[in-house]
């Protein structure tokens, strides 16, 4: 069987007594970076062969995967932090995994997602959200944004500490996004944790004021 683990984003503790379970009870674990895996497992004294499957991992590597589920192996799936296949790698080994094994049982570990982690701090409408995952860097940028002004959910996206402030940027000069209530968390559950509240342009002001640095989720709300 196949468990796909969610690990902590930050904070180590943020990791459930089934989760390390889990990874106790698999032959090996599929990691995006074995060497960040390799800290968590530590932690918890977990002393399991390791196999590095990240997103430019080849087929040759996901047919070896397929080859241990086959004859009988129990495996764990993590990436570097959070959820697998949520802005991870692990669908499409999932996808290639059940044209062979389509019986397979692939079971869900759930735990620490940053989006929902965002989500759930910030007051917005959540009965219905949409999560856009990251802006494209360049072509599509501006299409992304427009998009998010026309949704009507409370809108979550992921961006990186290179891009944030031009996104906050970016949302501040959308006619139909300016006056919006957005909140932007940073670092979330880690030492410099930090929650910004306001409009676009007020929550660039209070990023403008530190070093930019870190992780970062976005949320829009609702209209
Ligand atoms: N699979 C992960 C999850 O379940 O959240 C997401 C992986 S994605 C490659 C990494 C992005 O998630 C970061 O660039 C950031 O936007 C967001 N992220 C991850 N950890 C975070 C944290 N502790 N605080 C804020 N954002 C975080």
């Amino acid at each position: 069987m196949l468990y796909v683990v969610a690990t902590p984003i930050g904070n180590l503790n943020d990791i459930s007594p089934r989760a390390i379970s889990a990874l106790n009870s698999s032959d090996m674990i599929l990691a995006e970076d074995t060497r960040v895996t390799r800290v968590l497992l530590s932690r918890y004294g977990i002393d399991k062969p390791m196999l590095s499957y990240h997103q430019h991992s080849k087929i040759k590597k996901i047919n070896d995967i397929i080859g241990f589920l086959k004859a009988g192996k129990t495996l764990s799936l993590v990436s570097d932090a959070g959820t697998p296949g949520i802005n991870d790698p692990g669908n499409f080994l999932i996808q290639e995994i059940l044209k062979e094994l389509p019986g397979l049982k692939i079971v869900p570990v759930p735990g620490p997602n940053a989006a929902i982690a965002a989500l759930s701090v910030s007051g917005f409408p959540s009965d219905k959200f949409i999560f856009l995952g990251f802006p494209p860097h360049k072509k599509g940028r501006q299409t992304f944004f427009k998009r998010i002004g026309d949704i009507e959910e409370t809108v979550v996206f992921y961006e990186s500490k290179h891009r944030i402030l031009k996104a906050l940027q970016e949302l501040r000069e959308m006619s139909n996004i300016a006056e919006r209530p957005i909140m932007v968390a940073r670092e979330l559950t880690k030492q410099f944790e930090t929650i910004y509240r306001g409009t676009a342009g007020d929550t660039l002001e209070q990023l403008n004021k530190t070093k930019v640095l870190g992780e970062f989720v976005v949320v829009v709300k609702a209209k």
